[in-house]
């Protein structure tokens, strides 16, 4: 079909449908829907600087010790789950927990974590003398760094995905909440529009003015009213 038939067409239908009135609230609440497309990603923005998980894992446990009566620091890695176990044969000085944080911000999706380096958690055991603190804590990160399992700077990663997704979230509440606000006002302006409706209708019943409510029935052949000028038939509301 070639395109002119089709505009020709399209004319057509569009003379034939029904006009669907859109009133002032349907306008306000379509511009809210563009506004709140437009608004969400600043929002978005604005809660990442909401953090909303804070997650501890334990990136390495070290045991400090020394063995029989040699002096030495001696540093292990140690499995979480093996904490409990005794170890026999040597002097226990100090457990050493290497923590990493992960925060998690934004919502209702995390747009944004961040990796924070590593933190330090002491406990002293019975034989271990406190003014030796800083050596075995020194020891043990040591073996950790070695290991390759501590993260030194913070690293932050921003989600993409997480970032869509909350705009659509932020995209439909803001839409919704602009329903919300504007539903009072359309209830009112609908119960006014039917009022006013029913008023006129009724004076049309009795071949009265609609507008100003004056007996019209002398002058109907007229179809002015002689009180106010107005037409003395209208079209029945729909509303
Ligand atoms: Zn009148």
């Amino acid at each position: 079909m070639p395109l002119r038939a089709i505009r020709r067409r399209l004319k057509e239908i569009d003379r034939n449908s029904r006009r669907v009135e859109r009133n002032v609230f349907d306008r306000l609440q379509g511009a809210a829907f563009v506004l709140s497309l437009v608004a969400a990603p600043f929002v978005v923005s604005a809660m990442e600087s909401w953090q909303v998980s804070d997650e501890r894992e334990t990136a390495c446990f070290v045991r400090v010790y020394t063995e029989g009566v040699d002096r030495t620091l001696r540093a292990r890695e140690v499995e979480p789950d093996e904490r409990t176990k005794p170890w026999p044969g040597v002097t226990p000085l100090a457990e050493v927990d290497f923590i990493h944080r992960v925060s998690r911000c934004g919502w209702p999706f995390a747009t944004r974590s961040i990796d924070r380096p590593f933190e330090v958690e002491v406990k002293l055991l019975g034989a271990a003398q406190q003014e030796l603190r800083a050596d075995y804590v020194a020891r043990a990160e040591a073996l950790a760094i070695s290991l390759g399992k501590l993260r030194t700077i913070s690293e932050e990663t921003v989600h993409p995905t997480a970032w869509a997704f909350s705009i659509g979230v932020w995209w439909i509440l803001l839409s919704l909440a602009s329903a919300i606000v504007i539903a009072p006002a359309r209830v009112a302006w609908y119960v006014l529009r039917r009022g006013r409706a029913v008023v006129r209708q009724r004076r049309i019943d009795r071949s009265h003015c609609p507008n100003c409510g004056y007996n019209a029935r002398e002058s109907l052949l007229q179809g002015r009213c002689p009180e106010c000028g107005s037409a003395l038939y209208e079209r029945p509301d729909v509303y």
